[in-house]
C-alpha cells in the first residue's frame, strides 16, 4: 500500500497539536480528553423498523465501522447495530497509537508459526498502520492532530538483547532503528532509560475523531449506522440470517460480529473466549516549558510490553500516560495517582504536573494475545480480540474479512492457528491479574537493578578520579621532597634553570637570614656564590 501524507490541524488554522473542541459530548464517552476535543458526532437514531441488507455489522467500534465502510465503498449494503453510541468504549478512549505488529510479541508468533507465515502476519499488520493513515489523508479527516513515530524503551541496561529483538523485527520486514542509550536519554531525559527500539513508520492519532470521521466515510458510501440498538438475538440459519433488535429485525445475508468484549449474552461462548480488561489514562494539565526539561520526543513511548507506562505529548504541551490493569471495574481517580506516580519515577522533572483528565477504557485479550478473525460458520463472520494493538488490527481485520467476502481472499486463515480459546472464567482473570502484578514486580525490580548498577558504576569512576587525582599530587609532592633533598645536599649549582627557580623559591619562602640550620647555611652559600 503506498503511503500518503495526512493533513495536519495546523494546516486548518488551529492550535498545534490540539483539535478543537466543537461538540457539547455524551457523558457516555467519559471524562477523558478526547471528548473533550472531539470534533462533531450526530447522534444516530434507534432501529425502529425492520429492514433487508446484504451485510449486518454488529459493533460500532473501530472493527465493525472498517468492514462496514470497505464493504458499501464496493457496492453492498450494510448496517451497523450499536448498542450505546459509536465508539465509546477502546475505540474512542484509547491512546492512539498506531503501530505494526500484535499485541502478542514477535518471538512468541515465530515460535507459534514459523518465520514464514510470522512475516506474511507482520505485513499484514503493517498494512493496517498504511491503511489507517491512507484513509485520514485520503479524506482529509478533521482533528486527527497526527505526529510521527514510536520508541519501545528498555528500562534495564541490555544492549546484546535489544539488538537481537531488532535483528528479529527486521527478518520479517519491519522498519526499525535501533538507539543507544545516548540518544534515547537525548530524547526521553530520564535516568531510567536504557537503549530503545524506534519505529519511524508508526504514528499517533485522536482515536475518537478518527472513528468519528470513519463513520461518516462509511455513511457517505451508503452505510445505515443505529445507535442506542443492541442485537439481542441471531437466527444464523438458512442464507437470510435474521437479528433481533428491540424494536425493528434486521434480515442480512452475512452477519459481522464486531462486539469485543460488549457481546456478552449475544454469543456467551465467543464472549468467554475474551478476558475484559481495564486500563487507564491521564493527560496533565498544560506543562509548558517544564515538558521539554523531560520529553523532547513527538512521538509514543511505550517502557514495557504490558499495560504500563505508554506515553506522548497531546495538545502541543500536555502528557497523556496510560497503564496499570484490572480485570476488575475501577475508579480511574484512583488509578490515576498511581499513574502519577509511574510518570514521576520516571520523570522527577515533572513531579509538579497536575491532571485535567482521567479515564478508564476496557479492552478484549484472547489467550493468546493475537486478533479472532475468521468465518465461525457460514456467512458469520467475527472480528474481535484486539487487545491494546487494535487501531492497525482492526483495520487490518476490516479489510480482511471485506476481501475474503468480496473476492475470495482467504488470508484471513493465516490467523486460524490463534484458535477460540476459553478465557478461564474468573479464574483466568485472576490468573492474568496475578501475572501483571508478577510482571510489573520484576519488571520494577530489573529497572531498579540496572539503575542500581549503572548508579554503581558513576560513584566508582567518580571514586577512580578522585583517587587518580590523589595519587598525581602524592607523587608531585614526593618529587618535589626529592628535590628540595638534593637541594639540601648541596647538589645544586651544577644545575638545571628549574633546580635555580626552585632554589630561589626555597630562599623566598622561608628561609630568613638568622636561620642557621645546615640546609639554610648552605643555600645562602650557594645564593652567595650564584
Ligand atoms: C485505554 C486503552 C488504550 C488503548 N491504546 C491503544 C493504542 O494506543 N493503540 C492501539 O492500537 N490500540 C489501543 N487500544 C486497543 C484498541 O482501542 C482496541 O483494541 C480497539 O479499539 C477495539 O475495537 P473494537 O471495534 O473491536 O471494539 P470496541 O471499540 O469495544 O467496539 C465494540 C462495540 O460493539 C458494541 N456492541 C457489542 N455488543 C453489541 C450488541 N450485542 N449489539 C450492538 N452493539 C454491540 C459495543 O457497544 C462497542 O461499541 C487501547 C485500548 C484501551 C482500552
Amino acid at each position: 500500500m503506498e503511503k500518503a501524507s495526512m493533513s495536519s490541524d495546523t494546516a486548518s488554522g488551529q492550535t498545534p497539536g490540539e483539535p478543537q473542541v466543537v461538540a457539547p459530548q455524551d457523558a457516555l464517552y467519559g471524562e477523558t480528553y478526547f471528548a473533550a476535543t472531539a470534533v462533531e458526532m450526530p447522534k444516530r437514531p434507534p432501529l425502529t423498523q425492520d429492514i433487508d441488507v446484504d451485510i449486518c455489522v454488529i459493533g460500532g467500534g473501530l472493527a465493525g465501522l472498517t468492514t462496514a465502510y470497505e464493504m458499501a465503498r464496493r457496492g453492498w449494503s450494510v448496517a451497523v447495530l450499536e448498542s450505546r453510541r459509536v465508539a465509546w468504549n477502546a475505540s474512542g478512549r484509547n491512546t492512539g497509537f498506531v503501530l505494526p505488529g500484535f499485541g502478542q510479541s514477535v518471538d512468541k508468533i515465530v515460535e507459534r508459526v514459523g518465520p514464514d507465515h510470522a512475516r506474511e502476519l507482520w505485513t499484514l499488520s503493517q498494512g493496517g498502520v498504511d491503511y489507517v493513515r491512507q484513509t485520514i489523508a485520503e479524506s482529509e479527516m478533521q482533528g486527527i492532530a497526527p505526529s510521527e513515530g514510536w520508541l519501545h524503551v528498555s528500562k534495564t541496561d541490555r544492549a546484546r538483547q535489544v539488538s537481537d529483538d531488532a535483528d528479529l523485527l527486521r527478518s520479517l520486514g519491519a522498519d526499525i532503528e535501533v538507539w543507544p542509550e545516548r540518544l534515547v536519554r537525548s530524547k526521553l531525559k530520564s535516568d531510567r532509560y536504557f537503549q530503545a527500539i524506534h519505529f519511524p513508520t508508526a504514528f499517533n492519532i485522536h482515536p475518537l475523531n478518527y472513528a468519528a470521521g470513519l463513520a461518516k466515510l462509511a455513511e457517505d458510501a451508503g452505510v445505515r449506522i443505529f445507535e442506542e440498538t443492541r442485537a439481542l438475538s441471531i437466527d444464523p440459519a438458512g442464507v437470510r440470517k435474521r437479528i433481533e433488535t428491540a424494536n425493528g429485525r434486521v434480515r442480512a445475508a452475512r452477519i459481522v460480529l464486531a462486539g469485543n468484549v460488549h457481546l456478552g449474552e449475544l454469543m456467551p461462548e465467543i464472549a468467554q473466549t475474551l478476558m475484559p480488561v481495564h486500563t487507564f489514562v491521564i493527560v496533565t494539565k498544560p506543562l509548558g516549558a517544564t515538558l521539554s526539561e523531560a520529553i523532547d520526543y513527538p512521538g509514543s513511548v511505550s517502557d514495557t510490553d504490558w499495560a504500563d507506562s505508554h506515553y506522548r505529548i497531546v495538545g502541543g504541551d500536555r502528557l497523556m500516560w496510560c497503564g496499570r490493569m484490572t480485570v476488575w471495574d475501577a475508579h480511574p481517580r484512583r488509578f490515576g495517582r498511581k499513574l502519577r506516580r509511574d510518570l514521576r519515577n520516571r520523570f522527577p522533572q515533572l513531579a509538579d504536573a497536575e491532571i485535567d483528565y482521567a479515564w478508564a477504557g476496557t479492552l478484549g485479550l484472547s489467550v493468546h494475545r493475537m486478533p479472532q478473525i475468521g468465518e465461525l460458520s457460514s456467512g458469520v463472520w467475527l472480528a474481535s480480540g484486539f487487545g491494546g494493538h487494535g487501531i492497525n488490527t482492526t483495520a487490518m481485520a476490516g479489510n480482511l474479512i471485506t476481501r475474503a467476502m468480496t473476492e475470495g481472499d482467504d488470508r484471513w486463515r493465516l490467523f486460524q492457528p490463534f484458535e477460540l480459546v476459553w478465557a478461564g472464567g474468573r479464574a483466568g482473570r485472576i490468573v492474568l491479574q496475578t501475572a501483571y502484578w508478577g510482571q510489573r514486580k520484576y519488571e520494577t525490580w530489573a529497572s531498579g537493578r540496572s539503575h542500581g548498577s549503572e548508579v554503581r558504576r558513576i560513584r566508582a569512576d567518580a571514586r577512580a578520579k578522585k583517587e587518580a587525582a590523589a595519587a598525581a599530587e602524592r607523587l608531585q609532592a614526593e618529587t618535589d621532597a626529592a628535590e628540595t633533598a638534593r637541594i639540601a645536599a648541596g647538589q645544586i649549582g651544577t644545575h638545571t634553570d628549574q633546580q635555580v627557580v626552585y632554589a630561589e623559591d626555597m630562599a623566598t619562602a622561608g628561609v630568613d637570614q638568622a636561620d642557621d640550620s645546615r640546609f639554610a647555611r648552605r643555600l645562602r652559600k650557594w645564593r652567595d656564590r650564584t
